[in-house]
């Protein structure tokens, strides 16, 4: 017999899982630190990820003010035998930061970098209208964009939350949605890549083996060792970085509702109304797709100097309040399939449906325009906090529309299979984005280093031209068959397109046991997506943290 669970209780959990629960264990169960440095701020708290998936009690978190306290920190730690594990806003999925059971017995310090979020411009970037940002690692993303908004100055793609930190995001090369349109030329300053791509120069805590210590050291984006350093999965602290920014942009962002998903991902050739037709049309589409329902919620957006007269304005970022704020339908259906009644699945896919239709008409929101940031930046804090998996499938920019098509039919027959047997092992949406590969010349820096760890980073046994297709499915965290749903997904995707690379924030490795843990994936092929920059990479991580200041038990077994 299943319980109802309230709409209160689903926005609780999403509370619990954003991390804002603080412990009151008592100091005696868990003491400090040994000589912990006395100037720097430290309180015990308790970790959770997005999803709440990941818990870890009663840790000791620093709160460095600056890099030299992150250099006071790695040399006690160095000395003390304990792990510093950088942390940003926890807006991840992935055992990046901590590994389960960790707690305050464990020699791990989290380090939340949130205070080192300074920002200046730094006068102009190579190519003529760029400019380039000095930005501390803990700076929020929406911050950054604002500040950069305000003095004139725009990122082609970005994360779609703002409560990301810059660390946060380059450790993991964060991307949003944004491929050259038919015609379009790249505006100086900017990439289609990740935002690790931005990277003029970093500072990173590493070991100076002349001092014999861990000290702040500058790396230029053309130093061979910042390759591994640009998408670093926390196995680094970078403590400030310089990226590139292009003029802003004016963009509008259109919402469909009317396309029938068998028309967007149909065959390659079809023709009509296809993903691969508003591609070429803008450059810049997310395809949202609920589970058992026909039409995807479609973004598409476009630059716009000027406002189209159909278009609302707008002053701020996140404009789908519908989506940020759990509606009741939603949370109630939400609730109960967290309560058990899992085959409320469907049920749940029209509510999210429903309410987008019905949110984009009442909030005026299906066709927007302003400042790129306001449209680009459409996720808060408050929307439902589930499990994602994250893929990125790297083929010809002619093979968009056959990658989405192979995928949505897999993953039809699948779920309508597992249905059939009374299993509903997904109950969130699939969402499709496009970008563009890290190309390190869109820098225009000389010997610009690609990101060796990204997703997106340029595959030189590859030809040119090749794009990445994100995809990510969603569900609820602890959905039954999730885990078993997942790895069919997983193994679908490696086995038809080799170029396939893992998300580093989200879900992959599956087992029927959940995420993180196919010791194939961990150990064979997420190396071997990357090729020889593989071996490279993780040695020159090594190199610069030799007494492994910076990792976690995960790591360890994913970086050797
Ligand atoms: C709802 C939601 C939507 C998302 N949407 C997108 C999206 O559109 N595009 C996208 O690319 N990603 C997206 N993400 C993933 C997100 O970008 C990553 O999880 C990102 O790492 C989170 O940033 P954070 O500040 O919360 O980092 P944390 O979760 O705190 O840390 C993540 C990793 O970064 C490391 N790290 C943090 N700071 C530093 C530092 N200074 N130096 C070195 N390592 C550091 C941590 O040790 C850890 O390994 C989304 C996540 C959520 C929850």
């Amino acid at each position: 017999m299943t319980q109802p669970v309230s709409r209160r209780r689903v926005l609780a959990a999403s509370a619990g899982a954003a991390g804002l629960l603080w412990t009151p264990a008592s100091r005696a169960a868990c003491p400090e630190p040994p000589d912990f440095p006395a100037g720097v701020d430290h309180h015990r708290q308790n970790y959770r990820n997005w999803a709440g998936e990941l818990r870890a009690d009663d840790v000791w978190t620093a709160v460095p003010g600056t890099a030299d306290d992150v250099v006071t920190l790695a040399n006690w730690a160095h000395r003390q035998g304990y792990a510093l594990r950088a942390q940003g806003f926890r807006h991840g999925w992935s055992p990046l930061t901590v590994t389960a059971g960790t707690d305050c017995a464990s020699r791990v310090v989290l380090v939340d970098t949130r205070r080192l979020d300074a920002m200046t411009l730094t006068g102009p970037g190579p190519e003529p209208g760029s400019a380039t940002v000095r930005v501390g690692a803990g700076a929020g993303m929406e911050a950054l964009l604002g500040f950069l908004e305000d003095a004139g100055h725009g990122l082609t793609a970005t994360p779609a939350p703002g409560d990301l930190s810059v660390g946060g995001v380059l450790a993991i090369d964060a991307h949003g949605t944004a491929v050259p349109a038919e015609g379009e030329v790249r505006a100086p300053g900017t990439t289609y890549g990740s935002l690790s791509n931005l990277v003029l120069r970093l500072t990173a805590v590493v070991w100076d083996p002349g001092a014999g210590a861990y000290a702040a050291r500058s790396f230029e984006r053309s130093d061979p060792q910042c390759a591994a350093l640009l998408a670093n999965l926390g196995r680094a602290f970078v403590t400030e970085v310089t990226l590139l920014a292009g003029p802003l942009a004016r963009l509008r962002c259109v919402s469909r509702v009317d396309v029938p998903a068998a028309e967007l991902f149909a065959a390659p050739g079809a023709g009509g109304r296809t993903f691969d037709s508003f591609l070429a049309a803008t450059g810049r589409v997310e395809a949202i797709w609920f589970p058992f329902t026909e039409r995807p919620w479609l973004k598409v957006w476009s630059v716009s100097p000027e406002r189209p007269v159909t278009s609302r304005p707008v002053t701020g970022p996140y404009n789908y309040p519908f989506s940020d704020t759990v509606p009741s339908p939603v949370a109630d259906l939400a609730g109960r399939i967290l309560g058990g009644q899992i085959q409320l699945a469907p049920a749940l896919g029209r509510a999210q449906y429903t309410a987008t239709v019905a949110g984009l008409t009442a909030t005026a929101s299906a066709d927007l325009w302003g400042a790129a940031k306001n449209l680009q930046l459409y996720v808060r804090p408050t929307t439902l906090h589930v499990h994602a998996n994250g893929y990125a499938v790297r083929v010809p920019r002619s093979g968009v529309q056959e990658v989405v098509h192979g995928f949505a039919a897999f993953y039809t027959a699948r779920l309508r299979a597992y249905a059939a047997r009374g299993r509903f092992p997904v109950n969130g949406a699939v969402e499709i984005r496009v970008t563009g590969l890290d190309d390190p010349a869109e820098t225009a820096i000389g010997g610009a280093q690609a990101p060796a760890l990204s997703a997106l980073c340029p595959d030189p046994s590859h030809p040119a031209g090749e794009v990445a297709v994100w995809l990510d499915v969603l569900t609820l965290p602890g959905t039954p068959n999730s885990g078993a749903f997942f790895r069919e997904v997983e193994r679908y995707l490696f086995a038809a397109h080799p170029g396939t690379r893992v998300e580093w924030s989200k879900g992959w490795a599956y087992t029927g046991e959940g995420a993180w843990s196919d010791p194939d994936v961990l150990d064979r092929v997420v190396p071997a997506s990357f090729g020889p920059g593989w071996d490279a990479a993780v040695s020159a991580l090594d190199r610069l943290d030799p007494a492994r200041v910076f990792t976690n038990p995960f790591l360890d077994r994913l970086l050797r």
